[in-house]
């Protein structure tokens, strides 16, 4: 899964069997972090993926990925801790 394990600031994180490769997030992305992996997923759709760094957590890519459940915004600095 992109980003995953990063910890350092605000990342992305595609849930790849929920992506379906539209591009729309890549696009978007005002810090050109985001591209189209190599991956299939099982729905048979190449994934978006997360660079893996430049990330700013603005989130436009979450506001412009029309599958409800295909990417999310971490940022650790917000996130409460238990
Ligand atoms: S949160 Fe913003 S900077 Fe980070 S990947 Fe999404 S659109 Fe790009
Ligand atoms: S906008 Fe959503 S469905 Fe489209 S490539 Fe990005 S994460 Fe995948």
């Amino acid at each position: 899964m992109s980003g995953e394990g990063k910890k350092d600031g605000p990342y992305p994180v595609i849930i790849q069997d929920e992506c379906k490769g539209c591009g729309r997030c890549i696009h978007a992305c005002p810090r050109n972090v985001l591209e189209l992996s190599d991956h299939i997923n099982v729905q048979g759709f190449r994934t978006a993926r997360y660079t893996g760094q430049g990330c700013s957590g603005c989130a436009i890519c979450f506001y412009n990925c029309p599958e409800p459940f295909a990417i999310e915004v971490h940022n650790p600095d917000r996130e409460v801790k238990a």
